[in-house]
């Protein structure tokens, strides 16, 4: 069966826009999951020649920060057990908070494949400074993005399907 793809990071990163971005006509959806209506959580994505069936695992998010750390650890535990490459989304305009910090302890444990998303990078020549602070997260290279924007979204695939 397809290699399965799980988005996981902080409320508020954007993996939702992520998602259907990715899940959008121009990056070739191919269906929705029956059953699924209202908050689509799997999409199949095609890149290149690599089919996967891709999952936001974020759901109805707190407000509350007690309760944000323990959601996220257990999203991040579904991702480590289900999924054959997680993606981890940070937020550039935020910047690396403590949450990430832990997650990425989590995921780096694992031994999954990770791909470092950093989102709401909306402009390639004056934010990518603030793109390398990731790297202290330790677990491989930033990749920036902008879902909202359409940017950067080949070069994550690529990185996506080259662990399948
Ligand atoms: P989630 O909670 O991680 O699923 O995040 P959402 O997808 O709901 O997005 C949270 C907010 O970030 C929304 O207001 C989005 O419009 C915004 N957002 C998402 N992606 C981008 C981006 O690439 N650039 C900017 N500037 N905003 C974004
Ligand atoms: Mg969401």
């Amino acid at each position: 069966s397809k290699p399965i793809v799980a988005i996981v990071g902080r409320p508020n990163v954007g993996k939702s826009t992520l998602f259907n971005t990715l899940a959008g006509e121009r990056i070739s959806i191919v269906k929705d999951t029956p059953g699924v209506t209202r908050d689509r959580i799997y999409a199949e994505v095609s890149w290149l020649d690599k089919n996967f069936t891709m999952i936001d695992t974020g759901g109805i998010e707190p407000e509350s920060k007690d309760i944000i750390l323990s959601q996220m650890r257990e999203q991040a535990q579904i991702a480590i057990d289900t999924a054959d490459v997680i993606m981890f989304i940070v937020d550039v305009r935020q910047g690396l908070q403590d949450a990430d910090s832990k997650v990425a302890d989590m995921l780096r444990r694992s031994k999954k494949p990770v791909v470092l998303v950093v989102n709401k990078v909306d402009d390639f020549n004056k934010m990518m400074a603030d793109v390398y602070e990731f790297y202290n997260l330790g677990i491989g290279d930033p990749h920036p993005v902008s879902a909202s924007g359409k940017l950067g979204l080949g070069d994550m695939l690529d990185e996506v399907i080259s662990h399948f």
